[in-house]
């Protein structure tokens, strides 16, 4: 009968570091209808540099839109049943492009990238007083300065790029992370734009007015032409071009992957926290409207703004290697031919054998923020076998986030009672069991996992006015609780610790 209401979907497209998504859901019911996934290849050109290819990004959103209409007709859902698409995206990631041609003047420099450390030496030494101190900034931006965030990277594309210091001179450059990018795109290069939560990953971006700041844009020597505007997270900020099976629809959704995993667990109460495993390992944990200043090696980060309404803020912890670690695994150590068999082999063993293992690949992040910092395996004995050590892998992840969920409760005040999960590698049950172990806190995993895409989907469609964040039914979840007396518990993290130790300051200088 007419009056039952027709269902409705949003899109939300997913730009991750492994690869790109687009996601139809059924958002009140937290339902992904059908999907679409390509991998996205990583480029080495360098020890330490790692970049991907813009063009390719985009042509695998495309593709992956294409492919979701297609799988929409068998199912029998018209495309124009999609009334709003959001987008996430893996943040700091930078791109440069013209504005004439569209053409990216140069591959995406990838978050995980190291190649401004030297740059960011140069710039240490423009702190006032001489005293190098890396958190000089922190007070207008929230972040340390570390070759992780943008602005290091835009410095060194423009002096390292002759066609980029050109393109900025000739005021035809503009600069865009990847959800600028996309959008740029999707929106057939009328809209320039960002959202608060991408914007607070720069470095350029003033952590209260929200807005570039002219005393970071000076001390990056960045010209604020080049930058995108910017946005809410949730609001219209126009509508797609391109690709054609899309026109029409609004765009009203753009947030940070991991403040979109915040938004998709339905963390929206201050005090409470969501881990994202995939690559690397990301903690947020919700402040509200207010802004806490970390002491103790996190970031302050804007983790959304609907509309007009005030921003929300988060704490961060960032871990650089996680899943990541497993990959190097199998590819370089060949301990696995495929990551999916992780589980399996580390249970081929009991425990880890008092291995541990500090995949320090480039430096470490929260809350330690070493750059020289660098992998370690310690605690190997003849008895050690690839399994204890494919086993000390997960438990590094484990032990990272005991690192940073300390340093929130130091912060905070408050004590985690449960820790929501999401993230490719929550898939591996003994990773969480190990987590909650290790933690000695309630790990909870939604059934549905895909949380980053879910927070871009429920962005827009609240940004363009389809439903109320209240709307959104609360999921059915997997716990884990912990099973390891604290006296264990607690030397297992003292060992840790000790192998923390071993992997920092690997540098003579
Ligand atoms: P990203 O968003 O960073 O691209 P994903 O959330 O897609 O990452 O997760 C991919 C990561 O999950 C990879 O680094 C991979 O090593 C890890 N992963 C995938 N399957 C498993 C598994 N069964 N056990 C542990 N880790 C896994």
């Amino acid at each position: 009968p007419d009056n039952i209401k027709k269902p409705f979907y949003i899109g939300a497209i997913d730009e991750g570091t492994s690869s790109t998504r687009f996601l139809i859901f059924d958002v009140i019911k937290r339902k992904v209808i059908t999907s679409h996934q390509i991998e996205i290849k990583q480029k080495y050109p360098q020890e330490g540099w790692v970049e991907q290819d813009p063009m390719e990004i985009l042509t695998a959103v495309y593709e992956c839109i294409n492919k979701v209409i297609e799988k929409l007709k068998e199912l029998n859902i018209d495309s124009s049943d999609i009334k709003a698409v959001g987008v996430t995206n893996q943040r700091e990631t930078t791109i440069m492009w013209d504005k004439k041609t569209g053409e990216p003047l140069h591959n995406a420099i990838v978050w995980l990238d190291m190649r401004t450390t030297t740059t960011m030496d140069e710039v240490l030494d423009s702190v006032p007083n001489k005293t190098r101190n890396k958190n000089y900034l922190k007070p207008l931006c929230g972040l340390p300065l570390s070759p992780y965030f943008s602005a290091l990277k835009i410095r060194w594309l423009i002096d390292n790029v002759p066609k980029i210091k050109q393109s900025v001179d000739a005021g035809t450059c503009l600069f865009g992370t990847i959800d600028t990018w996309i959008i740029y795109n999707l929106s057939n290069k009328k809209l320039h734009i960002t959202d608060v939560s991408n914007a607070s990953r720069t470095m350029l971006m003033n952590i209260e007015t929200l807005k570039w700041d002219p005393v970071l844009l000076k001390f990056f020597k960045i010209p604020q032409t080049i930058l995108p505007d910017i946005k809410s997270s949730s609001e219209v900020y126009g509508h797609i071009e391109q690709p054609n099976c899309l026109a029409g629809i609004p765009i009203s959704g753009c947030v940070g992957d991991q403040q979109g995993a915040l938004l998709g667990q339905l963390c929206l109460k201050p005090g409470q926290a969501k881990a994202t495993y995939g690559t690397g390992c990301f903690l947020l944990y919700n402040t509200g409207s207010n802004k806490v200043d970390s002491t103790h090696g996190l970031i302050t980060t804007v983790a959304y703004k609907f509309g007009k309404n005030p921003a929300v803020y988060a704490l961060e912890g960032s871990v650089a290697v996680a899943g990541a670690a497993l990959g190097w695994l199998r590819d370089n150590m060949q301990m696995m031919s495929n990551i999916s068999q992780t589980q399996e082999l580390a249970e081929r063993v009991k425990n880890s054998g008092d291995v541990y293992f500090v995949p320090a690949f480039s430096g470490l992040y929260a809350p330690y923020w070493q750059q020289d910092a660098r992998g370690v395996i310690c605690g190997i004995t003849e008895d050690t076998q690839q399994y204890h050590i494919i086993r000390a892998a997960l438990e590094a992840v484990c032990f990272q986030t005991r690192d940073i969920l300390d340093a929130m409760v130091k912060d905070s005040g408050t004590k985690l009672s449960t820790l929501l999960v999401d993230g490719g590698m929550t898939i591996n049950d003994l990773l969480m069991q190990l987590q909650a172990d290790l933690t000695g806190i309630n790990v909870v995993r939604p059934y549905m996992v895909e949380s980053t895409a879910l927070g871009a989907a429920i962005l827009a469609g609240v940004g363009a006015g389809l439903i109320d964040i209240s709307d959104v039914e609360p999921s059915q979840m997997t716990k884990f609780s912990p099973q390891i007396n604290e006296d264990e518990k607690d030397l297992r993290y003292s060992k840790w610790k000790m192998a923390v130790e071993r992997s920092m300051k690997w540098d003579l200088s």
